[in-house]
């Protein structure tokens, strides 16, 4: 069994990608080839974005961001404590200062209310994560950095195909990022990210900043870096859009299953909040013994991740970082979420098969 089986879906659109594939090799161009604006058009289309800008991966999709919104040595970034990595280390490579806020016991994603008492004279930015595929509550998260004057980018490396409210992930912010990881829910068969915006100015900085900050050939306006999307990925990710959507339904089924079904089960199943539509990056499961599951689940031939055993705060890079403030939450949420396999694909049978199993542990 596989935790996420990327194969399936190759299998259903073969012959596509390796046409697209086939495409980019016969035309030459390796670097900045046609398929990725054309692949940023399909994508701005998708979520109603002004701009899209393909880039090589969502960290640095993060880092291009950061850089364009000139964030600098001594800023301050709020950022949940409950994440990847690489939504506070980016800050930290700036050398900005991410500032840990505490997420949503529900929803696992940044409490809006654990934001304002963090704000100083040096915060200039809150990066909230759409994690596990479903978006934060970003009309709270728009509306304190609205008082404050500070600028919002979604880090929806999970929650590209989410809506919130009615409207796309990726769209809901100043700038928004997201990953084309292959494990994630819009994936591509390498590295690769994206970046949204509706501003004119800021989007015009971030295409300079992806090419080591030209504006004109060998001409420099901005500190930039190699940040370009591969065109190979940009013609893979073009035959994948042409399923997307239909994953999306496909995955949002494979959640309500596992949702009906662990229903009587003694763990709490992802809680969508109101207005939300998820893409279900994770399936995750709050338990109270979590090692114990995953072993048992191990010993059932099902495998299973941990998304994330340590919070922010804990990591050796961040100790210096954290100041005592309250992330109980994050850590209680770190000791016992566990992700089940998840994909558009997973039959019945084996879906059946990690639902008993569960519920075997669970009911011991
Ligand atoms: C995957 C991920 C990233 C980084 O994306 P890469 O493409 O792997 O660099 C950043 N933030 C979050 C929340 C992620 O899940």
């Amino acid at each position: 069994m596989q935790f996420i089986d990327l194969k399936k879906q190759y299998e259903l659109i073969k012959d596509d990608v390796l046409n697209e594939i086939n495409q980019v090799l016969e035309s030459g161009q390796y670097i900045m080839g046609d398929k990725v604006p054309e692949l940023e058009r399909v994508l701005s289309d998708y979520n109603g974005s002004k701009h899209c800008i393909g880039v090589c991966d969502g960290t640095k999709a993060l880092l291009i961001a950061l850089m364009a919104l000139d964030i600098k040595a001594g800023d301050e970034v709020i950022v949940p404590a409950f994440t990847f990595i690489a939504t506070a280390s980016m800050v930290s490579l700036l050398g900005a200062i991410p500032v840990f806020a505490d997420v949503d016991k529900k929803t696992y994603n940044l409490d809006p209310n654990k934001i304002e008492q963090l704000i100083t004279s040096k915060t200039k930015v809150i990066i909230p994560v759409s994690l596990y595929g479903q978006c934060a509550d970003y009309d709270a998260i728009n509306a304190i950095a609205a008082r404050h004057n500070l600028v919002v980018i979604e880090d929806g490396a999970q929650s590209f195909g989410a809506t919130y409210k009615g409207r796309q992930s990726c769209n809901l912010t100043t700038v928004a990022t997201t990953s084309f990881f292959p494990s994630k829910p819009l994936g591509c068969y390498g590295d690769g990210g994206a970046i949204f915006t509706n501003d004119d100015e800021l989007a015009q900085k971030i295409h300079w900043i992806r090419i080591h900050g030209q504006d004109k050939r060998y001409h420099h306006a901005v500190l930039g870096l190699n940040g370009r999307l591969d065109t190979l990925q940009a013609g893979i990710l073009l035959s994948k859009m042409r399923i997307f959507a239909n994953e999306v339904k496909l995955r949002a089924e494979v959640a309500n299953r596992y949702n009906v079904l662990l229903n009587d089960a003694n763990c709490i199943t992802p809680f969508l909040a109101a207005g939300n539509t998820s893409v279900y990056a994770q399936y995750s499961l709050l338990i109270d013994d979590r090692d114990g599951l995953i072993k048992h689940l191990n010993d059932n031939g099902i495998p299973t991740a941990v998304h994330y055993p340590i919070p922010l705060h804990k990591q050796p890079i961040f100790t210096q970082n954290y100041h005592g403030q309250d992330l109980s939450v994050s850590e209680e949420v770190a000791s016992k979420i566990v992700s089940l396999p998840m994909h558009p694909y997973l039959d019945h049978n084996t879906q059946d098969k990690i639902i008993e199993a569960v519920k075997s542990f669970i009911g011991r």
